[in-house]
């Protein structure tokens, strides 16, 4: 972790959270992505040496002290230009990355769909060749940022009944003929859509990495996000610490303050020690991205991300308890983290699918 990193994006969150806050519930929010970008985060983020899933987990968690909104746009951004970054040829990179560096190309990353959640291999989309091209047929579901990213890393099937190594990735940007979406509101307000593809023309050089290895690009990214999940989950926990532990030391009851009883009291150690384990555990996944050290990598950031995911639920739920009616009150922070605490359980590998990983790398000897 590098704590003043953490720190610096926790105060460029204050600094964004007004701007955050004035989005269109459930659309892309396009100043903000470009305020992101004036901040140098991009930067960071597509550097020549791409960021460290160290740097990356520490803004995460600065960032999700203060904002939710703005994290969820920076990260969202990474997840769909990072495959470009790390796996576009020389001349597609040139011609993107300097915009989507500068927040006027918004990213997405487009791998599930209505059949293929979970089980990502099994997606359906096909990209079947045509002259110096593919045709995509198909349809993207519950993808961030759609419809109103400019530019999708979409990943469809080039090989029939290959499973995952009949996949390739591409990049669909939104002016293509054939590619229409709608958005799908959710709980949260998140900026999440589906997109239908009929007959999109996609030239051969928006392939990203080697054809039927698309999957490749997509495990390489969420690698590398994976244990950032968790550090997003960390700062939410955080945030939702600090309001239940000042309201338990200046709310009186029975003429004490109520961190004084021992049913508050527990509740909030069991808090703070769930938040340090995961913290632990979400950088020591880092550091294992960032050392290559791939025997463990896997299992460890599905601990992190699963138990940083997890205790975020948990803190966010005790706070309201410790606040009382006032965790309720709906324009609260607390009202605001209860609905965007839950989707990080689901995404990028639901709460039981980490623990299926988890069992495999355990059983195998690798952790
Ligand atoms: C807010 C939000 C944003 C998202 N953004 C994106 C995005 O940007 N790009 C993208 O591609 N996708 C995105 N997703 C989709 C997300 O990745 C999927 O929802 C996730 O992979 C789970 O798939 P599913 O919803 O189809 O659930 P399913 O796979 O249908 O799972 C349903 C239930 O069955 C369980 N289950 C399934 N298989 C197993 C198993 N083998 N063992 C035990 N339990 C199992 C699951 O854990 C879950 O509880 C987003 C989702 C949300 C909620």
């Amino acid at each position: 972790m590098t704590r003043a990193l953490v720190e610096e994006c926790e105060r460029l969150g204050h600094v964004l959270v007004e701007l955050a806050e004035s989005g269109e519930p459930g659309r892309v929010n396009r100043s903000l992505i470009a305020a992101i970008a004036g901040h140098g985060l991009f930067d960071r983020l597509f550097s020549d040496n791409t960021v460290t899933a160290t740097d990356l987990c520490s803004i995460r968690q600065g960032l999700a002290r203060v904002s939710t909104a703005a994290e969820t746009a920076f990260a969202v951004q990474g997840l769909g230009a990072i495959p470009i970054h790390l796996n576009g040829v020389d001349e597609l990179c040139a011609r993107v990355m300097p915009a989507i560096r500068g927040g006027t190309i918004v990213a997405a990353f487009a791998l599930t769909e209505p059949g293929a959640g979970s089980d990502a291999a099994a997606l359906v989309t096909t990209a079947e060749r045509d002259g110096n091209g593919f045709r995509l047929n198909g349809e993207k579901a519950y993808i961030s940022n759609a419809p109103d990213a400019d530019m999708y890393t979409l990943f469809a099937r080039t090989t029939p009944d290959s499973g995952s190594r009949g996949i390739t990735a591409f990049v669909v940007t939104s002016d293509m003929g054939g590619l229409r979406g709608e958005p799908i509101p959710m709980l949260s307000p998140h900026p999440v859509g589906r997109l239908h593809l009929d007959d999109v023309f996609v030239p051969a050089e928006n392939v990203l990495g080697e054809i039927d290895h698309g999957f490749r690009v997509a495990m390489q990214t969420l690698d590398l996000f994976r244990p950032s999940v968790g550090a997003f989950a960390l700062g939410m926990a955080e945030a939702a610490l600090r309001i239940a532990a000042s309201h338990a030391t200046t709310r009186t009851a029975f003429g004490a303050p109520i961190s004084d009883f021992q049913g508050v009291s527990h509740q909030l150690a069991d808090v703070r020690l769930a938040i340090e384990s995961a913290e632990l555990l979400v950088y020591s996944a880092a550091a294992a991205h960032d050392d290559g050290d791939n025997e463990t990598l896997t299992g460890k950031a599905a601990m992190a991300k699963l138990h940083a995911t997890e205790t975020a639920q948990l803190a966010v739920d005790t706070a309201i308890q410790v606040l009382g009616a006032r965790g309720l009150e709906a324009d609260s922070t607390l009202a605001h983290l209860y609905l965007e605490v839950r989707a990080p359980r689901i995404y990028e590998g639901t709460s039981e699918i980490q623990r299926n990983i988890i069992a495999r790398e355990m059983f195998s000897g690798r952790i």
